[in-house]
């Protein structure tokens, strides 16, 4: 329980963090509510922790041309309760509200979060649904990937060594969206043993967008795209839902079969769609 000896790196700049991270066995530190206890149990066994706590610039959360920009280190609780959020993007700050206790949510930031990947980690999900996209920035590129090709496979995103997460970047709701985030919370550790986030518009009494996020059931988050196209085609709820987690290899263990998580993956994608349907109405 006592983590292998390293040193500490506080950089006071962007670039200063990249050029450390560019070489050696360091690792970022941001919230340390996941790297902490991995070094306590000698899962990471880093030389060095490069703190981002020091490095400005990376904690923002703005609006610019219907895009909401939210930087790194900005944490669970910053999202939970930043009135841009709530208001543009309510369907994050309800999985911000989903994750651990007070600590962790003061704690723990977005960035720490995604690329950690756990697979029962509650932004993939609400990021899927949102169609998001994440800003990944080294000492000689600076790309943005779709959260749909960032999240691989459990504990693996796309992020390359030396890459790190600098921002999310996700499209401002357009207004009559109706949205929710349903989560059957692990009874001791309050992960999900799966989360849903649903996403819906409608034109015409029908439903013209449905966008359905899925943590917790298998290695990593997905799109349960076939439920998405049978609700744009006019299908019902049910027809729709049965096809969740269709193909997927769903995790099993003490807690939950695979068999049972593919049935509350399918209840809860059913609660998640009601009160979206309902939120968009
Ligand atoms: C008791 C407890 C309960 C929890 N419950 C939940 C829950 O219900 N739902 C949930 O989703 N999560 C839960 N978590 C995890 C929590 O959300 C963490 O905050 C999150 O997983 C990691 O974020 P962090 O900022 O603490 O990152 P850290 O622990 O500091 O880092 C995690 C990993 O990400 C890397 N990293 C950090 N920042 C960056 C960056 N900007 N770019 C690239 N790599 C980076 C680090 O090097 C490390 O490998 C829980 C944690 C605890 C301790």
């Amino acid at each position: 329980m006592i983590p292998r000896e390293f040193d500490y790196e506080a950089p006071t700049s962007l670039q200063e963090t990249l050029q450390l991270i560019a070489s050696g066995e360091r690792k970022l530190l941001a919230g340390g509510m996941s790297l902490i206890p991995m070094m306590k149990l000698r899962l990471a066994t880093p030389d060095s922790l490069v703190d981002l706590g020091r490095v400005p610039g990376l904690n923002h959360i703005v609006e610019s041309s219907g895009t909401l920009q939210i930087g790194a280190t900005a944490t669970h609780h910053d999202i939970e309760t930043f009135p841009l959020i709530r208001g543009r993007c309510p369907l994050l700050a309800e999985a911000a509200s989903h994750i651990g206790d007070v600590q962790v949510r003061n704690r723990g930031t977005i960035g720490g979060s995604i690329a950690h990947a756990d697979p029962a980690a509650d932004y993939p999900a609400a990021l899927l649904a949102l169609e998001a996209q994440i800003r990944l920035v080294s000492a000689s590129s600076d790309r943005i990937v779709p959260a749909v090709e960032f999240f691989l496979d459990a504990f693996t995103t796309a992020l390359e060594p030396g890459e790190i997460v600098v921002e999310v970047l996700v499209p401002a709701e357009p207004g009559a969206e109706g949205y929710s985030y349903e989560k059957a919370p692990h009874p001791a550790s309050g992960f999900a043993i799966v989360g849903v986030a649903a996403r819906i518009q409608r034109s015409g009494g029908k439903i013209s967008l449905a966008r359905i996020g899925v943590t917790g059931l298998g290695a990593r988050a997905f799109r349960a795209m076939e439920a998405e196209r049978l609700l744009e085609s006019g299908s019902s709820l049910d027809q729709a839902v049965a096809t969740v987690g269709e193909g997927e290899d769903a995790n099993s263990d003490l807690y939950a079969s695979a068999e049972y998580r593919k049935h509350l993956a399918r209840v809860r994608a059913k609660r998640a769609l009601e009160v979206a349907l309902r939120r968009a109405s």
